[in-house]
């Protein structure tokens, strides 16, 4: 735990050069100790130049080091920090994270503060620009382009050569000269673009009893300033948005900051627009695409707090909010806040944390909440909120099961019957359909009908998947291309290979053979790339130029389509197979996000779910509506396995280039931690096993799976066996805390 920040400044603090430990965002656990030059201060939280080795890096004093504190360097063998940066201090709240993410994790801490310090040209002093401004004094000639400019500048805002050239329509010389002759003061600007700022005291939208209940009571939980996590769980099309959007006004009238968490924030240009009608202004933006500049004047206003509120992916966690008083995680229950590279963690989970550091209000909000939350609301540690009905009286849409073995699609087609037809009405009433199919490109499979040899990633355990667009067999994992072969590369037959399976491109060539006339376009991360393609996507389905979506899971999320009022779930058992732990929840999620996009508005929603399994529990769950008591089944039969929620699991990947010895290191691993077992029980160790993607990028998987009670922690017997492992070097090993995916 990081010392307060009312140490002592080390120029206070005696005789004697003060020693500092400063975390480096480097593979390292421990922070370093460093002297601190005479008069010089450097509190915890301070970012630091350092000397290591024959280069100066940058890091965070972590904390103050006693004089002679046991274990410490010789003060004179220590290296003193080269220089304070002159930007705000990392807050405590922040470190305190970091620490707390690395222990639960077992990531090293220097790796998790390369999170927090993402902008490295943000700590740099922030670039001016000149300006000018009226010195009052008069020139001797002043001829009418010189009166222009004094005239611009008569209200006293300062303005840059080029901006008075331009509005006084004069060249740059006659600036130069003004100046030159003391007419003008030249004065620095920022060079660097400030955030809008929110309005909250806009006029709110006319809440209904249940939303203005529900608002009250997050403004309440931001008004106590403490920590809280309330779930906000209402139906799709509910107006969560809306209510939470009250929670903000609070925090923004509070003087506090905000951060509001999405899944895909590329595809947040209606939540974008939403905001600037409730606000007045555009929320500062946090996510992987953004440009350097954008996130160097981002990160620095989030830290000088001259931005009030951001709306970010994962990764915005990281932030150095200072004044952090509500954190939102909208669709909390998203697989997208799972981070599987790098430092492993789950954005909602940390989230929590940080609300806890920095002593705030966290709202979590889903129309499909995850177990675990649930699991946390009935044990009391999470408030909730309900809001039952849609707003301004839409009806829930009504979902149907396909029987796919009763009514089945013609041989080679995927679009059956029924849905054929609920189709048509659908054109023939002006509106508009969605096609979900959780599959890019146009088949996941390729085979050779002579010898039937599999198109398969050289590189990885996983079958090529065939693009038409790109005309090329990609793999997902790995990025690997070929085009297409005529000839089997194993019997050597020519003109046998077929591909087998629907993807979306599939699905539309086949709608567009069935409805000439119906404007269809697939959406899927081929084909939106970032969120200025999205949002033109967003802006034509919304001007009535489509009338057909045919897409992926990024057409499920948060979306309000009025005239959208048909879903048509190409194939909903999709995500059963393959049987991880959660198949069944997240399947449930997605399809009920899916099927929430139907309807929203005035017209009725209809939702078709074309299914093998119409009996399956899911598949029940969704066409009667008995949401809860699905999940109530499901968080017993997790119960009943000692699986998450009501257990803790942990994973161990193990990868390298040399399948035996991964194998060999993974099954050492597995020995050491067999035998070292706690002799009261409640912990167990499976595996080790080849992994489903046993290749991948070229590198051999081996897994081991650790699995305790709830009431236990798996960190120290993990830290406990992988100290004792001899691993070689080229097996590289990942720790998977709470982890989502099995693969
Ligand atoms: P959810 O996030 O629960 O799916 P939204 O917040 O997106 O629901 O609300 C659905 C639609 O209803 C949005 O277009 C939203 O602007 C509108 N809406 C919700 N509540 C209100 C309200 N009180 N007044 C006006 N429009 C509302
Ligand atoms: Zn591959």
């Amino acid at each position: 735990m990081a010392e307060s920040d009312a140490t002592l400044t080390p120029a206070e603090s005696g005789d004697g050069a003060a020693r500092v430990a400063v975390l480096l965002p480097l593979g390292l656990d421990t922070a370093y100790d460093y002297l601190v030059g005479d008069g010089e201060a450097a509190p915890p939280g301070a970012f630091v130049r350092v000397p290591l080795g024959s280069r100066e890096v940058t890091g965070v004093v972590w904390g103050t080091v006693e004089d002679g504190a046991a274990g410490g360097v010789a003060p004179e063998k220590l290296k003193q920090i080269a220089a304070v940066l002159p930007v705000p201090a990392l807050p405590e709240s922040l470190r305190r994270l970091v620490d707390w993410v690395a222990e639960y994790t077992l990531a090293k801490r220097g790796a998790v503060l390369r999170m927090a310090m993402s902008v490295p040209a943000a700590l740099e002093p922030a670039k001016t620009r000149a300006a000018y401004l009226a010195s009052g004094e008069v020139p001797e000639r002043l001829t009418p382009a010189r009166r222009r400019v004094l005239d611009l500048l008569a209200d006293g805002l300062p303005r840059g050569a080029m901006e008075l050239a331009r509005e006084a329509a004069i060249s740059a010389g006659v600036v130069r000269t003004l100046a030159d002759s003391g007419a003008l003061m030249r004065v620095s600007l920022p060079a660097e673009r400030s955030p809008e700022m929110p309005d909250w005291s806009l006029p709110r939208a006319t809440l209904s009893a249940d939303q203005r209940a529900a608002a009250d009571a997050l403004a309440a939980r931001v008004a106590d300033a403490a920590f809280s996590v309330t779930l906000l769980d209402g139906v799709t099309g509910s107006g969560k948005t809306e209510v939470y959007f009250e929670a903000v006004a609070a925090a923004l009238e509070a003087e506090r900051q905000v951060l509001v968490m999405l899944p895909e924030i590329a595809l947040g240009a209606q939540w974008l627009e939403r905001f600037r009608a409730r606000f007045g202004a555009a929320p500062a933006l946090w996510h992987s695409e953004l440009g350097q500049r954008a996130r160097r004047e981002t990160w620095r206003a989030v830290a000088n707090g001259a931005a009030r509120i951001v709306v970010g992916a994962r990764s915005a966690l990281w932030l150095p909010f200072a004044e952090l008083g509500l954190l939102v995680v909208d669709e909390e229950h998203d697989g997208a806040f799972k981070q599987e590279d790098g430092v492993i963690y789950h954005a909602r989970d940390m989230a929590v944390m940080r609300a806890r550091m920095a002593g705030c209000a966290l709202v979590l909000s889903s129309a499909t909440p995850s177990l675990e939350t649930l699991a946390n609301v009935r044990s009391g540690r999470y408030q909730s909120l309900n809001l039952p009905d849609r707003h301004g009286g839409a009806q829930l849409p009504d979902i149907e099961t396909v029987d796919m073995r009763r009514t089945p699609p013609p041989r080679g087609a995927w679009i059956s019957p029924p849905l054929r037809e609920a189709l048509a009405d659908s054109f023939a009433a002006g509106q508009q359909a969605v096609l979900f199919l959780n599959r890019r490109g146009y088949a996941p499979l390729t085979l050779c009908r002579a010898c039937g040899h599999r198109m398969q990633c050289p590189n990885c355990t996983a079958w090529l998947v065939a693009h038409r667009f790109s005309d090329s067999l990609n793999c997902h994992h790995c990025g690997y291309r070929q085009s297409p072969p005529e000839t089997c590369p194993e019997c050597q037959v020519t003109g046998r290979m077929a591909a087998c399976g629907p993807g979306v491109e599939r699905v539309a060539e086949e709608a567009a053979a069935l409805f000439p006339e119906a404007r269809s376009e697939i959406v899927t991360s081929d084909t939106v790339a970032g969120p200025g393609q999205a949002a033109e996507f967003i802006a034509r389905i919304e001007k009535r130029e489509i009338d057909l979506l045919i897409g992926t899971q990024i057409i499920a999320k948060g979306h309000h389509f009025p005239l959208l009022t048909l879903v048509g779930v190409i194939d909903a058992d999709l995500g059963l197979a393959g049987g991880d732990l959660r198949a069944a929840e997240r399947t449930h999620q997605l399809l009920h996000q899916v099927a929430g996009r139907a309807g929203r508005a005035r017209h009725a929603g209809r939702v078709l779910l074309q299914t093998y399994m119409p009996e399956h529990p899911v598949m029940a769950a969704l066409s009667s509506g008995a949401r809860d008591a699905f999940l109530k089944r499901e968080a017993e039969a997790r119960e009943s396995h000692g699986q998450p929620p009501a257990g803790r699991l942990a994973a161990i990947i193990l990868s390298g280039r040399h399948e035996a010895s991964v194998a060999g290191t993974a099954r050492a691993l597995a020995r050491i931690a067999r035998g070292a077992l706690p002799k009261e029980g409640g912990i167990e160790v499976w595996g080790p096993a080849p992994a489903p993607l046993a290749l991948l990028r070229g590198r051999y998987r081996y897994r081991l799976l650790i699995k305790c009670a709830r009431s236990q922690l798996p960190q120290p017997w993990l830290r406990h066996w992988l100290a004792r492992l001899d691993a070689p070097s080229r097996v590289s090993l990942r720790v998977d805390v709470d982890p989502y995916s099995f693969l």
